[in-house]
C-alpha cells in the first residue's frame, strides 16, 4: 500500500497491526526519532520499487490507461519491467472489476482521516462507493510476507475512515492484490457496516482516544515491522532472559510457563533476525562489528557456457550421469586430464557474502567506506 509515500502518521493504517497490538510502541518510536516508513520487510530498492508500482497503478487508473504503456520507462526512481507491468495490471484489473454502474465514487490514492484524531490518518490505494455498498482494494508490490485479509487491521481501518465519509453505505468489501505471492485479489472480505462500526469501539477508538493499557509494550509478531525493535527494552528484555535460561529446565517447567515461553517465540525470532540485519548492514557499510567479519558464501563450481560437447568428445558416456554432464567434482574422478579440462572450463559463481565469526577459516572480505576511497584519492599533501 501507499502509506509509505506519504509523511507517515503516529497512528496510520498502514502500522494499525502493530500499534492496535503495542500501544507503547508510538510512544517508544517518537521519543526516538525513528522513521516509521523505512522498517518493511524489504530493502530500500523494493521500497522504491514498491512506489513505482503505486504510482504507475495510479497513472492507468486516473487516465485509463494500461500498465504495459510504461513499459521499459523510469518511474519514480525504478525502471517499468515487465515483472512490474504484469502486478500492476493485476491490480488495476481488480480495482476496475469492482466498478459497477452503481458506482458514485471512485477513490485513487485518497488520504482520509479522522478530524478528531489528527494522528490518524493514511493513504486509500483505491475504493469504489455505491448506494449502499463499498469495495476497498489494497495494493502491496512486496514479496516478504503475504498478508491476510480476514479482519485485517490496516484495512479494517480504511473501511472505519471510509465509512466516516459514507455513512449511507451498510456493507463494505476489502480486497489485498499481492501479486508477487500470489495473491490477485479473487478472494474478498465481506462485512457489514455495523460491524466495522462495533471492531471500532471495541480495538480502535480506546487505543485512538487512550483508554487502558495504550502506553504498554507488548511484544508479538507485530514486531516485525516495528522500528524500534532493536531498542525495545521489553523485546530486548525477553531476549536477554531467554538467551540466558537453562535449555535443561524446559523439561522442568509447568504447561502455563512453557506456553508463556513459546508465546515468545515469534517476537525473540523477530528480534534476532533484526540483529542479524544490523550486524550486516553495518560491515557491509565498513562499519566494525567485533568478533564478525564479511566472508563469501560458499559457492559449487559450475561449468562454463557451452563446454558441454568438448567432455562430450573427450570422454564420452563416461562424462555423463544421466542425462546430466557429470558435476565438476565427479569429472575430476575420471583422471588427471578431466581434472585438467574441469580446472580449464568451470568456475565458482559469485554468490556474494554473508557474516561469519572471526574465527571462520574463509578470508574477511573488506569493504572500504567510501570517506575512506575518497580519501586515498585524494593528490597527498606537499611536505615541507
Ligand atoms: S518492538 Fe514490539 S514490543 Fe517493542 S515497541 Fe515495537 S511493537 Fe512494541
Amino acid at each position: 500500500m501507499s502509506d509509505e509515500q506519504q509523511p507517515h502518521s503516529v497512528k496510520g493504517p498502514s502500522s494499525a497491526e502493530r500499534w492496535l497490538n503495542c500501544g507503547g510502541s508510538t510512544h517508544i518510536i517518537q521519543a526516538l526519532k525513528l522513521n516509521e516508513g523505512e522498517d518493511t520487510e524489504d530493502g530500500p530498492e523494493y521500497r522504491r520499487e514498491g512506489t513505482a508500482a503505486h504510482a504507475l497503478a495510479t497513472i492507468c487508473l486516473r487516465n485509463g490507461q494500461e500498465p504495459w504503456e510504461y513499459a521499459g520507462l523510469e518511474m519514480c526512481g525504478a525502471k517499468v519491467n515487465p515483472e512490474m507491468v504484469e502486478a500492476v495490471q493485476t491490480y488495476v484489473d481488480v480495482c476496475r472489476g469492482v466498478q459497477t454502474p452503481a458506482t458514485r465514487h471512485t477513490y485513487i490514492e485518497q488520504r482520509l482521516g479522522d478530524p478528531a484524531h489528527p494522528e490518524f490518518f493514511g493513504t486509500l490505494d483505491f475504493a469504489a462507493v455505491g448506494h449502499i455498498s463499498a469495495d476497498i482494494v489494497d495494493f502491496k508490490y512486496g514479496r516478504g510476507i503475504r498478508v491476510g485479509i480476514e479482519w485485517n487491521p490496516q484495512l479494517m481501518c480504511y473501511a472505519y475512515l471510509l465509512l466516516m465519509r459514507h455513512p449511507e453505505i451498510t456493507q463494505i468489501g476489502m480486497r489485498i492484490v499481492q501479486p508477487r505471492l500470489g495473491n490477485d485479489g479473487s478472494e474478498h472480505f465481506f462485512l457489514l457496516a455495523d460491524a466495522v462500526r462495533r471492531w471500532a469501539d471495541e480495538h480502535l477508538l480506546p487505543v485512538l482516544m487512550g483508554v487502558g493499557h495504550v502506553a504498554d509494550l507488548v511484544p508479538g509478531e507485530h514486531c516485525r515491522f516495528c522500528p524500534a525493535k532493536l531498542h525495545c527494552p521489553a523485546l530486548t528484555g525477553i531476549f536477554e532472559v531467554l538467551a540466558n535460561a537453562k535449555a535443561a529446565a524446559v523439561k522442568e517447567m509447568t504447561p502455563e510457563i512453557l506456553a508463556a515461553h513459546c508465546d515468545q517465540i515469534e517476537a525473540v525470532n523477530i528480534y534476532i533476525a533484526a540483529l542479524k540485519d544490523e550486524r550486516m548492514r553495518r560491515l557491509s557499510a565498513g562499519d566494525p562489528v567485533p568478533r564478525w567479519k564479511l566472508v563469501a558464501l560458499k559457492a559449487n563450481r559450475v561449468y562454463r557456457a557451452g563446454v558441454e560437447a568438448i567432455f562430450r568428445e573427450k570422454f564420452g558416456k563416461r562424462a555423463y550421469s544421466k542425462p546430466e554432464l557429470l558435476s565438476p567434482a565427479q569429472m575430476e574422478k575420471l583422471g588427471d586430464e578431466a581434472a585438467a579440462m574441469v580446472a580449464e572450463h568451470s568456475y565458482k559463481p559469485d554468490k556474494g557474502f554473508t557474516c561469519a565469526p572471526v574465527s571462520d577459516p574463509r578470508p574477511a572480505i573488506v569493504i572500504r567506506k567510501a570517506s575512506e576511497t575518497f580519501a586515498s584519492a585524494a593528490p597527498a599533501e606537499e611536505e615541507f
